[in-house]
C-alpha cells in the first residue's frame, strides 16, 4: 500500500507574493512564487503532513492569479482538481493556497458543489513571501495540520485560527488575522502544530450529483448575478440598468434584518417577473436575518431554510423562493451571490 498523499495545490495569492523590498507589506506582486517555493519554506512540513497517517506531501500548480481577479476558468479548473483529488483512494486531504481577497467565495463553492468527505483547507497571507513579516509559511505549516487531522470539510487555516466555508469572511485590509467566522469565532486553533478543535461539525448536506458537476464544468461561464447594497438615498436605477443589460440574479445586501429602500422594492419585484431571481440578505457585518416566519406549505417552520425571518418587505421577496433561496437569505451577501450563481447554473 503506498502512502496515502496530502495534496497541495497552488492558486497564486499573497502567499506566492513578491516584493521589491523586505519592507515592504503592500504594493508587491501577488502570484509570484510556485508552490513548491512555498512548500521548501517549511522545514518540517513532511512530518507535519505525516501526521498519524504516514502521509506524503504532493504539489501541483493550479494557477498564478491575484484572487482578486478570479475569475470562472481558474475556478473550473480548481473545482475539477478538488472533484477528482476527492474520488481518489490515494489522496486523504488537500490544501489549497489563494489569495484572501476571494478566499471566502472559493471555500463556499467548493462546500456547496463538492461538500467534501476528506478535509480541504484553504489557506493564505497578508503579507508576501519576501516580507519581514511573513505569515505564509505558519499558515501553510497550519493549514496541513488541519488537513492531517482528517475533519472533512472545507476549512480556512490562517493565523493559527480555522474558519468553516460558511462563516468566514475577510474582515480586514492588512492585519494579519485578517479572516475572521462570523459569528461564533473560530473552529480550531492550530498550536504548534496540534489541531484544537472547539465545536462539533454541522451535519453535512450532500453533494452534487456528478451530473450536475459535469454539466457545471461544462459551462464557458457561471450566470450574471450582481450584489446590489439598499442604504440610505437609493433609487431603482441601478436595478432597472442590470436587468435592461440582461442581469440573471440580484442578491440585495439589505439593511438591518434585510430590509430594503422602498425605492427598490417595486424595481426588485419587477425584475422578478421578468424573470431575475432576487434575493435579499443583510448588510450587517455579525448575524443574519430575523424575523417571522412564512408558512411555504412545507416541512416544519422552524427547519433551517424553511424558516425565513424577516419583515414584510422580503416576506414578498422570498415568497416564491426555493428551500435553498431561504438559506441563502442568512448568508453574508457575498457567498449569496455564489450560491445564486450556481442555483441559477443548476436550473439552466
Ligand atoms: N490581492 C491578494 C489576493 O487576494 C490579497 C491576498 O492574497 O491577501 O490574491
Amino acid at each position: 500500500m503506498p502512502n496515502p498523499k496530502i495534496v497541495i495545490l497552488g492558486t497564486g495569492g499573497t502567499i506566492a507574493g513578491e516584493a521589491a523590498e523586505s519592507t515592504q507589506g503592500v504594493g508587491y506582486r501577488a502570484g509570484q512564487i510556485s508552490v513548491q517555493g512555498l512548500i521548501a519554506a517549511v522545514p518540517d512540513l513532511p512530518r507535519i503532513a505525516a501526521g498519524c497517517t504516514g502521509a506524503v506531501l504532493d504539489a501541483v500548480q493550479l494557477a498564478q492569479v491575484d484572487s482578486k481577479d478570479m475569475d470562472w476558468r481558474v475556478w473550473r479548473t480548481l473545482l475539477k482538481a478538488t472533484a477528482q483529488a476527492l474520488d481518489d483512494a490515494d489522496i486523504q486531504a488537500l490544501v489549497i493556497t489563494h489569495g484572501t481577497d476571494t478566499l471566502e467565495e472559493t471555500a463556499w463553492l467548493l462546500q456547496v458543489v463538492l461538500q467534501p468527505g476528506k478535509p480541504v483547507v484553504l489557506t493564505c497571507a497578508m503579507r508576501p513571501a519576501t516580507s519581514l513579516q511573513a505569515d505564509g509559511p505558519q499558515n501553510l505549516r497550519d493549514a496541513v495540520a488541519v488537513a492531517a487531522a482528517g475533519r472533512c470539510g472545507v476549512w480556512v487555516a490562517a493565523a493559527g485560527e480555522v474558519h468553516a466555508a460558511r462563516q468566514v469572511l475577510k474582515a480586514h485590509p492588512y492585519r494579519l488575522n485578517a479572516m475572521h467566522s462570523y459569528e461564533g469565532g473560530p473552529c480550531a486553533y492550530v498550536e504548534e502544530g496540534r489541531v484544537r478543535w472547539v465545536v462539533t461539525p454541522a451535519t453535512a448536506c450532500s453533494a452534487w450529483p456528478q451530473a450536475d458537476l459535469q454539466a457545471l464544468l461544462g459551462r464557458g461561464e457561471l450566470p450574471w448575478v450582481e450584489v446590489l447594497q439598499s442604504g440610505a438615498v437609493q433609487s431603482a436605477r441601478a436595478v432597472n440598468a442590470l436587468v435592461a443589460a440582461g442581469v440573471q440574479g440580484l442578491v440585495v445586501a439589505g439593511t438591518g434584518n434585510a430590509t430594503v429602500h422602498q425605492q427598490l422594492l417595486q424595481a426588485l419585484l419587477q425584475a422578478r417577473e421578468r424573470g431575475v431571481m432576487v434575493w435579499c440578505t443583510t448588510r450587517c457585518l455579525e448575524g443574519q436575518a430575523v424575523g417571522q416566519s412564512i408558512d411555504r406549505g412545507g416541512p416544519a417552520a422552524d427547519d433551517v431554510g424553511e424558516t425565513c425571518l424577516m419583515d414584510e418587505i422580503n416576506v414578498q421577496l422570498c415568497k416564491a423562493a426555493d428551500a435553498q433561496a431561504l438559506d441563502c437569505v442568512l448568508l453574508a451577501p457575498s457567498k449569496a451571490r455564489v450560491a445564486m450563481m450556481l442555483q441559477l447554473a443548476r436550473n439552466s
